[in-house]
């Protein structure tokens, strides 16, 4: 039950209804949720956090929904991938990402006859351990749909090492104009709130606290609707709804805990040890639950179509599915001089290459943007960038200095506390992209500690043989991530038993 507090914290873009930005249209609301069955998919072999897969098909073969076609290399930190749709490897060949990320990639024409691999269908009961249940989620591929892809087995086991008490579901949208998670929790409210309380059981945490604008009162009614219909099957668990003023960017785990524990987390600090609290996008939920209750694996998910000033559409793709499909099915249809990014508007990439650019694991949004919309002038010390930075950082200062070249004193200015949102670039109003500088700057550095850490542990001496920028990760994601082969093994999917009392049948 929501307490009628609103929760937020200082900065970041205000949104009531309409952004503050005078020449900007009003926020319009999503429409109906289309879905789209792509002629090809283009599935990365690393398509989040985590060293690439490696592909366990080649040309020529036929797949299945649901298949598996990249799996992990033994003791490495990887989700595997499946393929959302039915047909044939047309190629197995490298690609880049817009992000820069290079890595094989599994091609397939899709045969539009939508066949699912035979031993996926629903389970019958869900009786699971904790130990299963992160067994599963790890095998279906599971990993964080609204931020840099964590792989979700990775983050329960992390949670229950540090005995977590709460689960926080994040349905805020980080981001101005995109729509998809509240779309997930319009058409899946059941698959949300049950996915939550099987994690949250998982996890050993007591309570869940669902976090939403307190403006989207429809979605706030299914939540409370769906809580009431299911909170009797998972006896120990309380559940609250938490309201949050929108302000941009929202649901990184550093402004959530300034927000809700009022505790300023450092650079590198774990939110599981410092507020008890784990943190899982509400789309990656859906996705658990539907990888324990259905048996299937992270196959698809909800793309918002934007433009950069309202949410056009919502679409339901297999991932892979290449953005130019999404552009040319008519819903997101566009002049052809404006730019198509992949990604949201404040943290977005432009790509010029959109047939051979695919909705991978983490792609929540496609923006259509007008070229050339804001004039490109030098710094007109307007102050909006400071004003704006949820991490309280001068951009214009150390842009300036990291232009200069003055490495130390751009981290001096607290540079690597960038946490890449993306908003000083969105608001400048002279246009400079002031995030593309320094986001590299603070991520740049974090590799490098992480690295120094990684070479003092036994894992980095381990059995892997990637290149060192391969392993990189949170230290202690790692180290949870690599278990004994018995935490791999799964019982009889129909028989299990629960972390949660009484058995549901789905
Ligand atoms: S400096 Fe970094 S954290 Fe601050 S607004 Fe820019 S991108 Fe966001
Ligand atoms: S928002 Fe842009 S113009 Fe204004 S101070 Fe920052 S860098 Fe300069």
């Amino acid at each position: 039950m929501a307490n009628g507090k609103i929760y937020s914290f200082s900065k970041g873009v205000i949104s009531n209804g309409i952004l503050d930005f005078s020449r900007r249209t009003p926020f319009v609301r999503e429409v109906m949720l289309e879905k789209i069955n792509p002629a090809r998919i283009i599935l990365p072999m690393k398509m989040n956090y985590g060293v690439p897969c490696e592909p366990v098909v080649k040309k020529g073969d036929k797949v299945k929904v649901g298949q598996c076609v990249g799996m992990p290399k033994p003791h490495t930190f990887a989700s595997p991938v499946h393929s959302g749709i039915s047909g044939t490897v047309t190629d197995v060949a490298p690609v880049t990402l817009p992000n820069g990320i290079s890595c094989m990639a599994v091609f397939i024409e899709n045969d539009m006859k939508k066949t699912t691999v035979e031993s996926i269908r629903p389970r019958t009961h869900i009786n699971m351990s904790a130990r299963e249940t992160v067994a599963i989620i790890r095998a279906a591929g599971i990993c964080g749909m609204g931020g840099e892809g964590i792989p979700s087995a990775a983050k329960i086991s992390r949670a229950r090492r540090h005995g977590v008490n709460e689960l926080l579901v994040n349905c805020l949208q980080s981001e101005p104009f995109a729509t998809c998670d509240l779309t997930v929790i319009n058409e899946y409210t059941d698959y949300v709130v049950r996915g939550a309380s099987a994690v949250a059981s998982t996890c050993g945490a007591k309570k869940v606290r669902f976090l939403i604008s307190h403006r989207r009162k429809s979605e706030i009614r299914m939540l409370q609707s769906a809580i009431d219909s299911v909170k009797d099957e998972f006896e120990g668990l309380s559940y609250e709804i938490c309201l949050f003023r929108d302000r941009f960017p929202q649901g990184y785990y550093r402004l959530v805990a300034k927000a809700l524990y009022d505790k300023t987390l450092a650079e590198g600090a774990i939110l599981e040890e410092e507020c008890k609290a784990v943190l899982f996008n509400c789309s990656t939920i859906y996705a658990i639950w539907r990888a324990l209750a259905d048996n299937m694996p992270m196959t698809e998910r909800i793309v918002s179509v934007c433009t950069d000033s309202y949410c056009r559409n919502n679409v339901l793709v297999p991932i892979g599915t290449p953005l130019s499909e999404i552009i040319n099915s008519g819903i997101g249809s566009t002049p052809v001089n404006d730019r198509i990014i992949w990604g949201n508007c404040l943290t977005g990439i432009e790509t010029n290459d959109p047939e051979n650019t695919p909705v991978i694991k983490i792609t929540s949004a496609v923006t259509i943007a007008p070229r050339n919309f804001i004039p490109k002038t030098p710094c007109i010390h307007c102050g909006l960038c400071s004003e704006t930075c949820p991490m309280s950082l001068s951009p214009n200062i150390v842009y300036e200095m990291l232009i200069q070249g003055l490495s130390q004193k751009a981290a001096e200015e607290g540079g690597r506390d960038c946490i890449a949102c993306g908003t000083c670039s969105f608001i400048c109003p002279a246009g400079i992209d002031l995030a593309s500088m320094i986001a590299p700057f603070a991520s740049a550095g974090r590799i490098i500690e992480e690295n120094s850490l990684l070479h003092n542990t036994s894992f980095s001496s381990g059995s892997h043989k990637e290149g060192e920028e391969d392993i990189i990760g949170e230290l202690s994601l790692l180290e949870e991530f690599v278990e004994d082969e018995d935490d791999r093994k799964v019982s009889d999917p129909n028989e299990i038993n629960l972390p949660f009392k009484g058995g549901k049948k789905v």
